[in-house]
């Protein structure tokens, strides 16, 4: 398929990073860049100068990896390359490693870059996605709940019950997103002057250059006097031996909350569960709000591809919306990547996407994603999760757990596949239909007020990923 055309691959991936960024930054450093070369594991970017490359590499090596990977379909390494005259290309540096979640290796990376940026380089560390608004967020079932803590935050920033909001949940479902029109809003509505916006991996880093640099009181400083502090990714802070920052991000969120000053967090998980921090931050994390984030529900998944086609321009019928909504189903992120494959594909052939094309163009996305979320994979992650055999949840057994059991599992299946429910209660030990509307009725209203039910759900849904 045309879509492994290095010039086409990169102009798809270009059109995404521009919404990731300010505009000013993504035309400094995007607009004189070429995509070269394409193989199974390689992708070759050319750079118009050495500084360019490096930039490219320190700066936004992680975006740019991530949005390929997406569009391709694989992981594969990002490679630089200045185009000299006609034929000679040089590299400009190759052993980062390709888009990924946090190492131990990239934890000394980040220490590096931090030791090399410039002091009061502010924008490094400032950036903020153009299109992470809040009128760009699709808000469901899933998300609505951290979607109205947020923009209270936004309306009243520092109140005791909100400080901090936490925002928690499993990859690709949005925390970015909403943090970031957290800070957009924010600025536009003046209700707080100085918002800061950091990842923990660009905190750590600045915090290492800092005591590198004997500026540590300047550092503290610049965290200190902000009226909104945006921590992303927290999770961060519990790999390696990252003490030393976390006593610093223990100060810093002491003096801002004691001076009312709000603080937005977010995490991959629920702060309690982040093995590695500190018990005084998990304490802490909860003095204020917790609003965790699921995956999309499927009117939800609707949603937010409609949403994305249109912004691209891209007509896409009510059957191709649904197929992809039926399929891809863990993750907005994914959702994204299949809405731009097809934009791709159609501003190559020029051809509407039927139902016949988006299968086709689709086909390696959605084959990873039926079998994540086939029914027998529910049935064996719920039997897991609950301790209960597979056949326990198939037979006519009674037993309390075992009936929860088997009524979270097809309430599970009912939502991440689009099995009909006569399928499922026949593989559910031949049980009529009306058994599993009756399951799904009960687990929805047990979770509106159980917790620990829904807690459960993300793991085992985040299990099936
Ligand atoms: P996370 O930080 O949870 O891993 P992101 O915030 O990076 O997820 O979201 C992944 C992608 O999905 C982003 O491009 C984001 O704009 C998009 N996205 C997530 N949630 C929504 C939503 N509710 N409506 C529209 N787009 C969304
Ligand atoms: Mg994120």
């Amino acid at each position: 398929m045309k879509q492994e055309d290095p010039a086409q691959l990169w102009s798809v991936c270009l059109s995404e990073l521009r919404g990731m960024m300010p505009a000013q930054t993504f035309a400094t450093w995007f607009e004189r860049t070429k995509g070269h070369d394409v193989t199974p594991d390689k992708f070759t970017i050319e750079v118009p100068n050495p500084f360019s490359g490096e930039r490219m590499l320190k700066r936004f090596h992680d975006k740019i990896s991530q949005v390929v990977t997406t569009h391709l379909g694989r992981q594969v390494s990002i490679d630089y390359h200045i185009f000299e005259g006609n034929s000679q290309i040089v590299p400009v540096l190759t052993d980062l490693p390709s888009y990924g979640p946090p190492g131990p290796d990239r934890e000394g990376q980040a220490a590096q870059a931090g030791q090399e940026q410039q002091a009061g380089d502010v924008e490094e560390t400032d950036i903020l996605y153009d299109n992470y608004t809040f009128e760009n967020f699709v808000v469901g079932e899933c998300n609505d709940f951290a979607h109205a803590a947020s923009l209270a935050v936004v309306k009243s920033p520092g109140q005791q019950t909100f400080n901090p909001l936490v925002i928690y949940g499993g990859v690709g479902l949005g925390k970015t997103h909403l943090a970031q029109a957290i800070a957009h809003e924010s600025k536009q509505l003046g209700t707080v002057d100085r918002v800061r916006y950091v990842t923990s991996e660009i905190f750590y880093s600045e915090f290492i250059e800092s005591i590198q640099e004997k500026k540590t009181k300047e550092f503290a400083q610049t965290y200190r006097n902000v009226d909104l502090l945006i921590v992303d990714d927290i999770q961060f802070f519990c790999k390696g031996h990252k003490d030393r920052t976390q006593e610093e991000f223990f100060h810093t969120f002491d003096v801002l909350r004691q001076k009312g000053k709000q603080i937005v967090l977010t995490s991959d998980r629920i702060p309690k569960e982040l093995s590695g921090l500190e018990e005084r931050l998990v304490s802490r994390f909860e003095w204020g709000l917790l609003a965790d984030m699921k995956p999309p529900d499927y009117e939800t998944r609707e949603a937010i591809l409609h949403k994305k086609a249109d912004k691209d321009g891209l007509s896409l019928s009510p059957d191709v919306i649904a197929y992809i909504a039926d399929r891809v189903a863990s993750n907005i992120r994914e959702l994204e990547g299949a809405v731009l494959s097809l934009l791709a594909y159609a501003s190559l052939s020029h051809c509407d996407i039927t139902i016949e094309v988006a299968k086709r163009v689709l086909s390696n996305k959605i084959r990873r994603k039926q079998r994540a979320a086939g029914i027998e994979d529910i049935q064996k992650a719920v039997a897991r999760h609950y301790d209960v055999s597979v056949e326990d949840l198939a037979a006519k057994t009674r037993k309390k757990h075992v009936v929860t059991a088997r009524q979270i599992a097809m309430f599970l299946c009912r939502d991440m596949t689009r099995s009909s429910l006569k399928d499922i209660g026949a593989i559910f030990g031949k049980r009529d239909h009306t058994t599993v509307i009756h399951a799904c009725q009960t687990i929805k209203k047990l979770l509106l007020n159980d917790e620990h039910l829904q807690d459960d759900l993300d793991k085992i849904r985040n299990s099936l990923l």
